[in-house]
């Protein structure tokens, strides 16, 4: 059975409670974790509390020289880590290894970054005296919480611990209650490099009651959420009256614009990575296809003949490339939004259905799927589809591609491809979105600040920016002696 990491041990809930987490390939339990309540935040958050004080006075240097250690043990145990992975999530063993790496990369940038952290000094008026002068430091936030989804478990895990620990803060992550399993294994080979306790705790459970319970305590001044919009929107309540710092992370329903002057081929390669890569399940997939009515049947007969090609299997499988959704009410939700579809008058070029076979019988699978003839107001070109299936439209030029692809709630992420640059560049500004892509498919770099505007959420991650939601900016002003 694994266990919980607080305040520097492994631990079980303090009610002994359990809960199974479940393999979505086949249904086997996958391990038992515990099912923590409000007393077992209320000793994580005091151990945070404890912490805070000697983590803020530990140099830059020796946090990322421990942060560094932990993620050489982890880099040690990469296979191990993915394999589990993908025996909680779903995703193929290849995707599983790919997120590991990415989580080690983000979080080797934030170590880069420990050392750079500045503040400034400001001459003033000299009203005040001949050598007054001002300084802004940067301060660290305090308790910090991050609740994490259970599409990327470790690289959105890491995108909080990152900066959160390098700005001298505690942080106690909140995994998805489906996918605690790799994040566990993680974080003690992170705290075994010699993190003191109380500084990277893990807490396993559900959102209503541990969720809840860290962004409702006190002591918890920062909360970095990703999930979807609703949840977001019951964060910020929560967040509310206490003037909690928070970060969303939400939701998206993300555009992509092939003009005629695209390079076919790799728009066509783009399209399938962004929008079957997870089995679908991304906030940042592309979830609505818009191309120019000179290039739409060479584009859609290419793009049906790649689409039925990806293999659906378990993910541990060699060559599979999707693997099963993660739930089955995920599959439902996205089996419902093609059924609307459908009776609208949408026609189903590829998939539109589960896998069949002995294989597939105890597992969330669905097959890569295509629609056309889509009306803008189907559920799926309203809502966020998360799994994988693709409404195709057809426009006629800039004005309208970009009229119908700024018409969403979500503004989250967004791509072209064209080789007209400048008109690409027209586009990314008017593209309503946190992120585009030009001529590349969607994938996340940390070097860029990443967050969505409208319902897709608030503030940003990755980058240096994303240390700002960690430090606070205090001014002092030093008059003559
Ligand atoms: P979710 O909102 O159901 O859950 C996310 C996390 O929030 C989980 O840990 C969950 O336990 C917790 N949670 C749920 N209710 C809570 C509450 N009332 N209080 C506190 N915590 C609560 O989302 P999900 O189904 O796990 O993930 C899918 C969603 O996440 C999709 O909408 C997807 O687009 C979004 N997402 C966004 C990004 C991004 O960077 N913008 C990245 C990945 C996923």
């Amino acid at each position: 059975m694994a266990k919980m990491f607080i305040n520097g041990n492994w631990a079980d809930a303090l009610s002994g409670k359990t809960y199974e987490v479940r393999n979505p390939a086949n249904g086997k339990v996958a391990d038992t974790v515990p099912e923590s309540g409000q007393e077992d935040v209320e000793a994580t958050v005091q151990a945070a509390q404890a912490a805070f004080p000697g983590w803020a006075d530990t140099s830059p240097d020796d946090r990322a020289a421990i942060l560094r250690k932990g993620l050489q043990a982890v880099e040690s145990q990469a296979q191990e880590i993915a394999a589990q992975l993908t025996a909680e999530q779903g995703k193929p063993l290849f995707e599983g290894s790919g997120e590991l790496h990415h989580f080690l990369h983000g979080m080797e940038f934030y170590a880069g970054l420990a050392s750079k952290i500045r503040g400034a000094q400001i001459p003033l008026p000299h009203a005040l005296g001949k050598n007054a002068y001002g300084l802004v430091l940067r301060r660290p936030v305090g308790v910090c919480t991050g609740i994490v989804p259970w599409n990327f478990p470790l690289t959105l895990m890491g995108t909080k611990v990152g900066p959160a620990l390098i700005a001298g803060n505690p942080i106690i992550i909140k995994p998805a209650r489906t996918t605690p399993l790799a994040t566990l294994k993680v974080i003690g080979l992170l705290n075994e490099a010699g993190l003191p306790p109380g500084v990277l705790q893990c807490l396993t459970g559900s959102g209503s009651v541990v969720g809840e319970g860290l962004i409702g305590h006190p002591a918890v001044r920062r909360v970095a959420l990703t999930g979807s919009s609703e949840t977001g929107r019951r964060v910020m309540q929560l967040a509310g009256p206490d003037f909690k710092r928070i970060t969303l992370e939400l939701g998206g329903s993300d555009p992509c614009i092939i003009c005629p002057d695209a390079n076919v081929k790799r728009a066509v390669s783009g399209v399938v990575v962004g929008r079957y890569w997870n089995a679908g399940q991304q906030c940042l997939a592309i979830k609505r296809l818009y191309l120019f009515e000179r290039i739409y049947d060479t584009f859609v007969q290419k793009l049906v003949e790649k689409t039925k090609k990806l293999k659906v299997a378990n993910g541990l499988e060699k060559d599979a490339r999707l693997g099963p959704l993660h739930t089955a009410a995920q599959r439902e939700e996205v089996e419902e939004q093609v059924a609307d579809a459908v009776k609208r008058g949408a026609q189903i070029l590829a998939g539109g259905k589960r896998p069949e076979g002995a294989a597939y019988e105890k597992g969330f699978f669905y097959l890569p799927t295509l629609l056309v003839d889509v009306p803008d107001d189907a559920r799926i070109a309203q809502e966020e589809c998360f799994g994988p299936a693709l409404p195709v439209f057809k426009v006629k030029d800039w004005e309208e591609a970009l009229a119908r692809a700024n018409n969403s709630v979500y503004g989250l992420g967004s791509s072209v491809w064209s080789r007209d640059l400048s008109a690409a560049l027209r586009a990314a500004e008017r593209l309503e979105s946190g992120y585009t892509w030009i001529n590349s498919a969607q994938i996340i770099y940390d070097e860029l600040p990443f967050g969505g505007v409208k319902w897709s959420g608030l503030g940003k991650e990755h980058g240096s920016e994303a240390l700002d939601y960690y430090l606070e900016t205090k001014s002092v002003v030093v008059g003559p002696t």
